[in-house]
């Protein structure tokens, strides 16, 4: 039997978005900032893998990292295109890298936390074990492993897309003028669309992303990029300075807030990704939030956190079925609300900020045959 190495109070297992933000609001809240915590990753994370976009509303914890934000996006179809005023929001744009950085400075200057470099391998009742050792806290927070819980009515696709920074010679782009999405491409392959967010004339992040049940050939995200900036832009002349490739779950199958007493699931193992866009980072925020708000009361760490929002629950797995049934045009869908709402509304009903006014008229925007179907599909499976 391994010996146990050290007591600590709160063990994170993970230290990306959802680690590095629970410590983060520890740290801040007086109650918790001097918790002896340990924090465990298998990777030093210090590379630009992911580029995190969501938007708020007001001044959000992470705002002096942002690279940019913005107060207009262009939304593309076939049928409509528009750039929109998305205020009260602004889209934000967080690169990785910075917020990683701004984690492990936390991580210095706090002698109260320790990072370890490992494996984590198992994890049971108040215990992780790890390649080199085994620790004990009086509570784990879990980013590193989960399960799904699949039944059989689940819908599931996946998201996957991959982004290139470039940078070109002559100046291509408006950095005031995002694109949040372009589906005036092929949507042979699933539902499929182009994201562009240029942060100066000559340098930007171009996603492709599709909404489907499998992924493409390894090779066929680049082909299509280099197609797409070459020909449909018309810029011959770039250098990828970046590359991003990520896969993120759209499902409505249960992922367990926790594993026992002592182990709660945080980030996408918590459950944090939206199922219907992958939307997640805002979610991570409003979710470890509230966790360190619990402990700070001393009540249990997911207090409140599952009878947040039900409804969207539903309506996640309704506009899932919808896509995966394929009975419209995915594209048809955000056309149908991007054309006849305020930006607003629908970005609120996508952030879970929204109220009954908001939901009606978002249940009337959509294409009411397809979606009464899937909706009863879900409610009667
Ligand atoms: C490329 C990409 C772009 C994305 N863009 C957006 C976006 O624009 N907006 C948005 O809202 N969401 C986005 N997401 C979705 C989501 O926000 C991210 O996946 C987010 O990083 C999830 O946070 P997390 O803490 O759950 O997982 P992660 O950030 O992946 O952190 C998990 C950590 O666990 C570590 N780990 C894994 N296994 C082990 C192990 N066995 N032992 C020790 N450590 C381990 C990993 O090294 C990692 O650091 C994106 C995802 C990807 C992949």
């Amino acid at each position: 039997m391994t010996e146990i190495k050290k007591d600590y109070d709160y063990i994170i297992l993970g230290a990306g978005a959802s680690g590095l933000s629970l410590l983060h609001y520890l740290l801040a809240e007086p109650k918790t900032r001097s918790k002896k915590i340990l924090l465990i990753d298998q990777s030093e994370k210090n590379a630009n893998d992911r580029t995190w976009c969501f938007w708020e509303k007001e001044a959000g914890a992470f705002e002096s990292l942002l690279t940019k934000k913005w107060s207009r996006l262009y939304f593309h179809s076939p049928a409509f295109s528009k750039l929109m005023d998305i205020g009260p929001y602004q889209y934000k744009l967080l690169r990785s890298r910075d917020f990683y950085h701004y984690g492990h400075g936390l991580i210095k200057e706090h002698a109260n936390v320790t990072f370890l470099l490992d494996k984590v391998t198992v994890m049971d009742k108040d215990r992780v074990n790890t390649e080199n050792g085994q620790y004990k806290a009086s509570y784990i927070f879990n980013s590193v492993m989960y399960a799904f819980d699949i039944k059989p009515s689940s819908s599931h696709l996946l998201q996957h897309f991959k982004g290139w920074y470039i940078s070109t010679k002559e100046e291509q782009f408006n950095p005031e003028k995002p694109v949040m999405m372009d589906f005036r491409i092929p949507q042979t392959d699933g539902c499929s669309f182009i994201y562009i967010l240029p942060l100066s004339p000559t340098y930007a992040l171009i996603e492709y992303t599709l909404f489907s049940e499998t992924l493409l050939e390894k090779d066929a995200y680049d082909v299509f990029l280099q197609n797409y900036i070459s020909k449909e832009m018309g810029i011959k002349d770039f250098e990828i300075k970046e590359r991003e490739f990520g896969i993120i779950p759209m499902s409505n199958a249960k992922l367990a807030k926790r594993k026992g007493k002592h182990i709660i699931n945080i980030g996408t193992a918590g459950g944090n990704s939206k199922p219907s866009t992958g939307y997640t980072f805002r979610f991570i925020q409003k979710y470890c939030q509230t966790i360190v708000n619990n402990l700070a009361l001393h009540r249990d760490p997911l207090h409140g956190t599952t009878s947040l929002i039900p409804k969207f629950k539903l309506f996640d797995s309704i506009f899932l079925r919808v896509l995966k049934d394929q009975k419209i045009p995915a594209w048809t869908i955000f056309n149908d609300l991007f054309s006849k709402l305020p930006p607003s509304v629908v970005l609120g009903f996508l952030d879970e900020d929204s109220h009954l006014w908001s939901d009606l008229r978002i249940m009337n925007a959509v294409n009411k045959p397809a979606f009464l179907k899937a909706a009863l599909k879900e409610i009667i499976p």
